[in-house]
């Protein structure tokens, strides 16, 4: 494959597949996304996209939309169970790396990704779930769905996340994602309540002895502007079993957890208006992303737990470097190396570092829980540089992109 002019097959309407797609439709290739499940606008919970992430958003155009449907996050505030304050972080993001976090309903977010693949004329089929991949020598490249259909192209892009089916395709005997022993339990609250309780544009994240809640705004809707999730450990209980329960159980749940905790997370659990259960996996490395003319990105690559806020930032970096990558070598598998060699150290850092954050929200002793608070305390203000390794990594910056063997120079001749 050494023409660039050739059709990319993207499995997954997701975050990962739809920007890419926007872009290399902007770089001169056919492409078409096949998502498994229809278009709807109400799916999932709330996220934050970092300044890092909200980059790329701008460099489709999107971020003003997604500032005015989310809401800017101006720091994440630190207390203990009691409501003792213990620090900030990330503060002034906007000045300091040019975009801010913000915080959305990741169906807003959807929303925007893929109308803006529509009107960049991407072609996007919803219903088509990806059974298998064949590629033969000389053959275009076909994507084979549950219904029956199929599509040809020239290479695939797997963006179908975390329990990604072309994973296996890449590596049939790979590993599969780990469960990391923790549950997250989350939905949306009406903003007057935050209001009410003094909040400001900022999340709140709380460390408890048995575990962890946060709550913020993400948007400027009344009855849903607000978020707040619980993290706990599971305790033999997966999510499946919690999601078998009705709402009222799960509220009764979720009281009895965090009974006891500072205002206004009680007022908080009475007012959520639909609890959503997550299990908390990760895919830690593989042994490679590519195979051939196919590659893994986003989840589907480097799958992380959600303690560092990163998962779909860096989903979205790699949208931006993979098109880059496949712009400046015409070997496609080449350059499926290249992305590889550049994103695979930066995604697996930060797979280990929410990894390392999730283990806060874990069980303590009141002695350990003491401890614990008093380190964040301690620890917060020595270091207040020491994620900018993470927000203020620029996808356009040239310095990051490695050697490629073949530039645009030779796409020129
Ligand atoms: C509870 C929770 C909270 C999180 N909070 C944050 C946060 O605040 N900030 C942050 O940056 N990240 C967060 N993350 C992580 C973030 O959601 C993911 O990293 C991000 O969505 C990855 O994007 P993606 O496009 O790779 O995959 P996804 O967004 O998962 O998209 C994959 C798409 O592929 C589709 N698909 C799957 N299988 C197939 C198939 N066989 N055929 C066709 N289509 C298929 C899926 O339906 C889906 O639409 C959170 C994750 C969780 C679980």
């Amino acid at each position: 494959m050494t023409k660039r002019s050739h059709k990319a097959l993207i499995i997954g309407a997701g975050i990962a597949g739809p920007v890419t797609a926007i872009l290399l439709k902007r770089a001169g290739f056919e492409t078409a996304i096949y998502e498994a499940f229809p278009y709807s606008n109400g799916i999932g919970g709330g996220l934050q996209i970092a300044p890092n992430g909200m980059r790329v958003l701008a460099e489709i155009g999107l971020a003003d939309d997604i500032k005015r449907g989310g809401s800017i996050c101006e720091s994440i505030d630190f207390h203990s169970q009691s409501g003792t304050a213990l620090g900030s972080v990330n503060r002034d993001m906007e000045r300091r790396f040019g975009q801010p976090s913000v915080s959305m309903r990741r169906a807003m977010l959807n929303e925007a990704i893929v109308d803006k693949a529509w009107s960049s004329c991407v072609e996007v089929h919803f219903e088509k779930r990806l059974a298998r991949i064949e590629d033969r020598p000389d053959q275009p490249i076909v994507a084979h769905f549950t219904d029956g259909t199929s599509a040809e192209g020239d290479f695939l892009i797997g963006a179908d996340g975390l329990h990604s089916v072309v994973r296996r395709h890449v590596l049939p005997d790979g590993p599969t994602p780990c469960d990391t022993g923790l549950l997250g339990f989350g939905g949306f609250v009406p903003r007057s309540l935050l209001e009410a309780a003094g909040a400001g544009p900022s999340l709140s994240m709380t460390f408890g002895q048995t575990g962890f809640f946060g709550y913020g705004f993400c948007g400027p809707d009344a009855n849903n502007g607000a978020m707040c999730w619980s993290t706990q450990p599971a305790h033999g209980i997966d999510a499946a079993a919690f999601r078998a329960m009705d709402q009222a159980a799960l509220r009764q749940h979720l009281k009895r957890f965090h009974t006891g905790w500072h205002d206004p997370i009680p007022q908080l659990i009475d007012a959520l208006d639909e609890i959503i259960v997550t299990a908390t996996l990760d895919v830690a490395t593989l042994p490679t992303w590519s195979r051939g003319r196919t590659l893994l990105i986003g989840d589907a690559a480097h799958a992380t737990s959600p303690h560092a806020g990163q998962g779909a930032s860096i989903a979205l970096e790699d949208a931006y470097r993979l098109v880059r990558a496949l712009e400046d070598e015409v070997e496609v598998g080449t350059a499926f190396q290249n992305f590889e060699r550049e994103r695979r150290p930066r995604a697996e850092r930060l797979v280990a570092l929410a990894r390392r954050n999730g283990n806060q929200k874990r069980e303590f002793s009141r002695t350990g829980a003491w401890i614990r608070d008093h380190m964040i305390k301690l620890m917060l203000p020595l270091n207040p540089r020491g994620q900018d390794w993470i927000y203020g990594y620029d996808v356009r910056d040239v310095s990051a992109r490695p050697q490629t063997s073949v530039r645009r120079d030779r796409l020129a001749a």
